[in-house]
């Protein structure tokens, strides 16, 4: 049976660092240091099983207690103290540690084993200083009613007062003993609690204490916000105590290996003479800085300690294969290591060191990529907000592109055009944006709306732009008529100031300073160990220029999806698609599509130059026609005004036009098939640019496919319309474009075989497929999903991360039907949950070929699809050779 209790001390420990999960994160790197024959006050550590039995029994278990005891004797001999014993006491600390970092949010007690009485002999080992011990058990009884007995700390304060007029001051030794002893007897009045004199009871009370604290408030909200385990439990470390507060020539520290902004090496961090680590960390005092340009640092006050200390946190850091923080006291002159963990760290400096380690050779390439999140990636490509400047937030939607960004309110695509025309920054504040606001959102440097999901339009676009966006903000109303923001009691109007954080969805009254990414040499290297590692290619959601130069730029081998409609809203095309759908006959229709080709044939051309033999994925016009279509009176009316229609017949058309359930209407192929001269206008578009491109020496290497395909015969059609174009246009073409399909129906995946007989490729639109199959409108979720998250009936939003069990279920069917049709079936995901780790990780192990996201988050596959190549390379290496092989490996 695996021990309730496992020492450590010096050189020797039972456990050792690879023992977290049992002896909590603290407990397992005590034991490690002790191994590394540090000089760590000796010690135990009763484990998290402890813990969950403490649960499950409601108490500790006898077997507890004498294992506890058996320890505690083991630990008086190893320090030639007794525990409760008067007149040689053994003072220990009780300490939480769980198996994953909680900073702050568990309970400790120092400073645990004396009674008034023996307040002497603790003096006598240290030149007599009563002073000292005195402060040391006033210390003790404070901590420990705070957190055993549940006194409120202002009750101590209180009492002090009656002792001293400079309440910030220390009390004297002639002050402590009667202050302490009036604290008592204030608890005893005030909440009828008597303070336990019984040291062997107050190191079972601190003991469950802190097994409580896993349970505290604090510490559940902390777990459910960064998805910890509740199971895991607490481990208590209880340990020797080590006394910075003795006297000059004593204090304590915390210390990082490098800086944790920068990831610089060199210790970094602050210490304080004649104190206790609480002290710094509670902020109380101000500490000095380890290092100090102006004098006072380590170096001059405690030069020996300085090196000492040095010399440790750097084999420290090299035991560990990691920047650490690392808690230290001096006591007399003598260091003692009472902590070390991994250290918090920026993204900036993360990236940095894990470069770093790998190329000192600490750690392997492998390592590096994998200690290094997805979410530091994202942190790092976007300006975000200073974490020093104040902020106030006003209201929170949903992060739906991240960065973070400051602007003046403007309600309009057109106002938020005319305001940065002039030179302001602009956040463009819209119920939904709709095709219509491109400009304006391009124009933006923010966007804000107060509907709409994680991938609706405004996500979508603000994404694929790398623009900032705070999407689906349900406390902010919006009145057009009156150009007013409401949030709570604050009433905005144009040209007011707000900022975004896109990646928390905080809205934020007023300006709050950002600062912007500057990425590092180190980052570019990082990627490319990724791109090694990964088994899958990332490519990018792109349709301009700037965008497929961005996603170039992050790394992206190719475009994936290229949404033909987004080309559409540019000012010179709109009013040409506009005529297109409004034409009173197929005359007309011709016309305005003959005008729109040599402007789509130049859009992919310049695509192809860009893209420069790397592969081009063009999908086929997908939206439903009247999004293109004005909304508003004064919208038709300038239209009316700039074409030869009439507004009553653009009117008439635009009820014609309007669907009760577009998503699921004339869109996609169905729109191609019924409206042929559509998709043979854009098809004959594509072929041109290729045969342009090719005989300009340019290496072309273009794939078409189409939207919403549900049925074979849609795509044999639209392939026979293609292999006719191709024939017609581009005779001479000596690659003919791949002719692929998105799988975003539920019946797509249900005859994948049969598709795989006419698609070269195939390519999930997981929005629409999750849209389909689990029936919730991607523009709608945002009502309920935070609601169902909140009570766990769905805790990931399916549009964010991929819902694995069902729609995940479906794409695993459609490759292996698909690849039993065509076994070197090409086959990729291009909706929004590609960049995301849990998504990249599932598809990269059914098979999958690609996955494509907007550009500004290319970096983030790349580096989540070689943390799963890599965790799958460990798990096939940790199998037993009986156990079956399952995914690709198979
Ligand atoms: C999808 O549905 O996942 C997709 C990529 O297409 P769109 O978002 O343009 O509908
Ligand atoms: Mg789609």
């Amino acid at each position: 049976m695996t021990p309730w209790v496992f020492q450590f001390c010096t050189p020797q420990a039972e456990g050792n660092a690879s023992l977290g999960d049992l002896l909590g994160n603290k407990g397992a790197c005590l034991a490690e240091m002790s191994r590394l024959g540090m000089d760590v006050p000796p010690g135990f550590t009763l484990t998290t099983e402890v813990c969950r039995q403490y649960f499950a029994a409601g108490g500790l278990p006898a077997s507890v207690e004498t294992a506890f005891r058996d320890a505690l004797a083991v630990l008086e001999e190893r320090t030639g103290h007794q525990f409760a014993d008067v007149n040689n006491p053994l003072v220990v600390a009780v300490r939480s540690g769980s198996p994953v970092s909680m900073p702050g949010m568990m309970d400790t007690v120092l400073n645990l084993g004396l009674t008034p009485d023996a307040v002497p002999s603790l003096a006598s080992r240290y030149d007599n200083n009563l002073a000292f011990a005195w402060s040391t058990y006033g210390r003790f009884v404070q901590q420990f009613a705070d957190v055993v007995l549940g006194v409120d700390p202002y009750l101590f304060e209180d009492v002090k007062e009656r002792f001293t007029d400079d309440i910030d001051a220390p009390l004297s030794l002639e002050q402590w003993p009667d202050a302490i002893e009036a604290f008592k007897q204030e608890m005893l009045a005030e909440m009828g609690e008597t303070f336990p004199e019984d040291p062997f009871e107050q190191l079972i009370r601190a003991i469950q204490a802190v097994f409580d604290s896993w349970n505290s408030d604090r510490a559940q909200a902390y777990r459910k916000i960064h998805r910890i385990e509740e199971s895991l439990g607490t481990a208590v470390t209880v340990q020797q105590m080590a006394f910075g507060n003795v006297d000059h020539s004593s204090g304590a520290g915390v210390v990082f290996t490098r800086d944790p902004n920068s990831g610089q090496r060199g210790m970094y961090g602050e210490y304080l003479v004649q104190a206790q680590g609480e002290d710094i960390v509670g902020g109380v005092l101000t500490p000095q800085l380890i290092d100090d340009e102006k004098g006072g640092g380590l170096r001059d006050v405690w030069p020996r300690i300085h090196d000492d200390l040095a010399a440790t946190v750097e084999t420290l850091e090299r035991a560990f294969g990691d920047m650490q923080e690392v808690e230290f006291t001096v006591e007399q002159g003598e260091l003692k290591l009472l902590q070390t963990r991994r250290a918090k760290r920026s993204a900036m400096a993360s990236v940095e060191i894990a470069v770093d380690l790998a190329e000192a050779g600490r750690i392997t390439r492998d390592q590096a990529l994998r200690v290094v999140s997805v979410h530091e990636i994202e942190q790092l490509l976007h300006p975000r907000l200073d974490p020093k400047a104040e902020r106030k937030v006003a209201t929170r939607g949903l992060p739906s592109s991240p960065g973070a960004v400051s602007g003046e309110i403007a309600f309009t695509a057109t106002e938020a055009i005319d305001r940065a025309q002039a030179g302001a920054r602009v956040l463009l504040v819209r119920p939904e944006t709709s095709p219509d606001d491109i400009r304006g959102m391009a124009a933006a440097v923010g966007i804000l709306t107060s509907t709409g999901g994680m991938t609706s339009h405004a996500a979508v676009v603000a994404r694929g732009m790398g623009v900032p966006c705070v999407s689906g903000a349900r406390a902010v109303t919006i009145d057009m008529s009156k150009r007013t923001l409401t949030i709570g009691d604050q009433v905005l109007q144009s040209g007011d100031t707000l900022t975004i954080d896109g990646s928390t969805g905080d809205v934020m009254l007023g300006r709050v300073r950002t600062i912007a990414p500057a990425l590092p040499e180190s980052f570019d290297r990082l990627m490319g160990w990724a791109d090694n590692a990964r088994r899958i290619q990332i490519y990018a959601n792109a349709e301009t220029v700037a965008e497929a130069q961005t996603a170039i730029r992050f790394g992206a081998s190719g475009i994936g999806l290229c949404r033909t409609e987004h080309m559409f809203f540019a000012h010179d095309r709109l009013p040409l698609m506009r005529e297109m759908i409004l034409a009173r006959s197929d005359s007309e229709r011709r016309r305005a599509l003959a005008a729109l080709q040599p402007l789509q044939e130049g859009d992919f051309e310049a695509l192809i130059e860009v893209m420069d033999g790397r592969v081009l994925t063009i999908r086929l016009l997908d939206p439903p026609l009247h999004e293109f279509l004005p909304a508003t009176d004064a919208e038709i009316e300038a239209l009316a005004h700039a074409s030869e229609l009439d507004a009553d017949y653009i009117r008439e058309r635009v009820i014609e036009l309007t669907e009760v359930n577009p998503m699921m209407g004339l869109r996609g192929c169905r729109l191609g098939l019924l409206y042929p001269e559509v998709y043979d206008m854009q098809m004959a578009a594509i072929l041109s640019a290729m045969v342009n491109c090719t005989n300009r020496g340019i290496v072309v290497n273009v794939q078409i496919m189409a939207p919403l395909i549900s049925t074979v015969k849609e795509l044999a059609a639209l392939k026979g319309r293609l292999d006719a174009i191709c024939a017609e246009t581009a005779p001479t073409l000596r690659r003919t474009p791949k002719f692929g399909t998105m799988i975003e129906t539920p019946r797509a995946c249900l005859i994948a075989e049969e598709m795989a007989g006419v698609a070269d490729f195939f390519s999930f639109g997981t929005n629409d497929l999750t849209q389909m199959t689990m029936a919730i409108s991607r523009d709608d979720a945002a009502r309920f999903l935070p609601a169902y998250a909140d009570s766990g009936i769905l805790p990931e939003n399916p549009f964010k991360t991929l819902d694995i069990k069902g729609v995940g279920k479906l794409m695993r069917m459609a490759v292996i039907e698909g690849r039993r049709q065509n076994p070197t079936l090409p086959v990729g995901i291009c909706g929004e949950q590609a960049a995301d780790p849990t998504s990249v990780d599932a598809v990269q192990r059914w098979g999958l070929t690609s996955a494509s996201c907007s550009a500004y988050r290319v970096p983030l596959a790349r580096l989540a699809a070689a943390q799963t190549a890599l965790a799958d390379r460990e798990r096939l290496l940790s199998l037993d050779a009986d156990e079956p092989i399952m995914g690709v490996y198979r």
